[in-house]
């Protein structure tokens, strides 16, 4: 039996530079022939996504529409009820989602929100769902803390290289971040951590982005490729398109680098083609967010979603720890219950009535989780 390709923290900016300059089917059959070593090519796995708490950021990260330094016309919005966050976390296990990613837009969660944080994550994890946040920068404490609650990932992006980040970010430095995913790592919980692409960086930043997210040892069992969402208003909204090709191949360096991570195709996915999309679970990605509207079950983008898993014969991945149905269902209905019970119940269906536009404001960081 052939061995498995070993994940290794050594790699030298020469070799990944080298990688990226493989033509290209010579990049995708290494990254593909890793990717089958190590998971079923053709699973996806599928998270779903909600911003628990929108807009008025004071971090300055030049892409987002949440930064309160860049007027880009985003509703601000406070934390969200608990009862409510419970409610679209059960529409998204409906929609077939078996990972629920909440993020909120804050430097790092203050001392009145971070109890209604820890409760949300008990709520979601009740249902059965896996549980993952970006809240911005953790004290130890804090990682602990949500750890405690049942917090599976922590999301915290390196965004891009070290050399490149002060152009994009100038209110907290690489090593903050560092610092909070080694606070994650100590804290027991798993880490969700990668970057963007096409915010005018070379490809020496993606490489050495990569390296710096391989260095982490264990690396980080989710990586984000995300592709820049150009949003008016933010510094980087005239930056020059980077060549799709140029973001397969990142993807495919992603899956060499980090053999055994879930890869995932992330913000800017709703803008690539079917064809391209496909290209890029070939290259080694496989997670993605499932559709964005989890309010009722009119969601067109899952709809969207599951035509193109059935074209490429494509199917979820499931959930790494698989819940019992019967415990399933009573946490399910427990909820429910409780919710209908709660003067904060929230009538889905008349959330359906919210426009496409109030919908896309309630995206997390820029939709870069
Ligand atoms: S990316 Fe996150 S931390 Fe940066 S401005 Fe947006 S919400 Fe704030």
């Amino acid at each position: 039996m052939t061995a498995l390709t070993a994940p290794r923290h050594d790699w030298s900016l020469k070799e990944v530079e080298a990688l990226f300059a493989l033509p290209l089917n010579d990049l995708l059959f290494k990254a593909h022939s890793i990717h089958r070593e190590h998971f079923d090519p053709n699973a996806v796995q599928v998270s779903t996504l909600l911003s628990i708490k929108t807009g008025a950021c004071p971090e300055d990260c030049k892409y987002c529409p949440q930064s309160g330094h860049y007027n880009t016309g985003l509703a601000k919005e406070q934390l969200m009820e608990v009862q409510k966050v419970l409610q679209q976390a059960k529409a998204a296990l409906e929609t077939g989602a078996s990972r629920f990613c909440m993020g909120a837009a804050w430097k790092s969660p203050s001392k009145k929100d971070f109890p209604v944080v820890l409760e949300i994550v008990k709520g979601v994890k009740s249902l059965g769902l896996e549980t993952c946040m970006t809240l911005g920068m953790l004290d130890v404490d804090q990682a602990k803390e949500l750890s405690q609650a049942g917090l599976d990932y922590y999301n915290h992006n390196l965004d891009t290289s070290p050399e490149y980040y002060d152009q994009i970010i100038t209110t907290r430095s690489y090593q903050d971040r560092l610092d909070t995913l080694s606070h994650v790592r100590e804290a027991g919980m798993k880490i969700c951590s990668g970057g963007i692409l096409g915010m005018g960086e070379e490809e020496t930043d993606r490489a050495k982005m990569l390296i710096q997210l391989s260095n982490l040892a264990p690396h980080p069992e989710s990586v984000p490729i995300n592709m820049l969402v150009k949003v008016e208003g933010t510094p980087l909204d005239q930056v020059e398109d980077l060549d799709p090709i140029d973001f397969i191949r990142t993807i495919a360096v992603a899956r060499i680098l980090m053999p055994e991570s879930h890869v995932r195709l992330s913000a800017g996915r709703e803008e690539m083609s079917d064809e391209m999309q496909a290209m890029t679970f070939f290259a080694g990605a496989n997670s993605i967010f499932y559709g964005e509207r989890l309010l009722t079950t009119a969601n067109p983008q899952a709809d969207k979603d599951r035509q193109l898993f059935q074209r490429l014969g494509i199917h979820p991945e499931r959930r790494d720890v698989p819940v019992d149905d019967a415990t399933h269902q009573a946490a399910l209905q427990e909820a429910i219950t409780e919710q209908k019970n709660s003067k904060l119940f929230y009538d889905a269906s008349q959330a359906s009535s919210l426009s496409d536009g109030a919908e896309r404001e309630r995206k997390p960081c820029g939709l870069v989780v």
